[in-house]
């Protein structure tokens, strides 16, 4: 089985959304797909080999349902990064742009142990800001950030070129 070829397959283009001019990626049929939803954990678990991560670090909120299976694989712990509000505790913040429109996002300051090992994973990289500020607040929190796992990349936004020497891995470059 060839599985770019079928997560190419099961990447929906919408149009206009969230706004006019922006093709948004949907990826919910590849989530439907359970083959292909697999064949992208395990992608992912492969590509970085077990043991040798702490912590896996999902992204509000596709991020989630992609980081949430990897680090049960990993046996690593899952923790959220999650937009302004929504975290229960203290939190470190940071504001970025977006593709579309500003945002801030938040971890709890005491998610991580000094030098956890942390993987970051979501859905897509466009033009690097979450992903950045994601990396940010990783190391505001103590963790030593080991790389970045999406399942798309966008590289005409190129986002990988504002992350510095960040691993990223990508299983589909568009
Ligand atoms: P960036 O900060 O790199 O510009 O945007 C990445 C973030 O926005 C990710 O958290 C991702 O979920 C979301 N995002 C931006 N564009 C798309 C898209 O086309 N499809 C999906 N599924 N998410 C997107």
């Amino acid at each position: 089985m060839d599985l770019g070829k079928l997560i190419q397959d099961r990447i929906r283009d919408v149009a206009d959304y969230p706004k006019a001019g922006v093709v948004f990626k949907d990826i919910t049929p590849l989530l439907a797909d359970h083959v292909a939803f697999a064949g992208v954990v395990d992608a992912i678990v492969n590509h970085h080999g077990r043991g040798t991560i702490d912590k896996i670090v999902g992204i509000e909120a596709r991020g989630f349902i992609l980081a949430a299976p990897v680090a049960y694989h990993f046996g690593a712990g899952f923790v959220p990064v999650r937009k302004k509000g929504k975290l229960p505790s203290r939190t470190h913040e940071e504001t970025y742009d977006l593709e579309y429109g500003t945002e801030t996002i938040e971890l709890h300051v005491d998610a991580f142990a000094p030098g956890d090992r942390v993987l970051i994973v979501d859905d897509v990289l466009a033009t690097g800001g979450t992903a950045r500020a994601a990396a940010d607040l990783v190391r505001r929190g103590g963790g030593d950030v080991v790389g970045l796992s999406v399942l798309i990349e966008l590289s005409f936004l190129r986002g990988r070129g504002r992350l510095g020497n960040l691993d990223v891995h990508s299983l589909v470059t568009v």
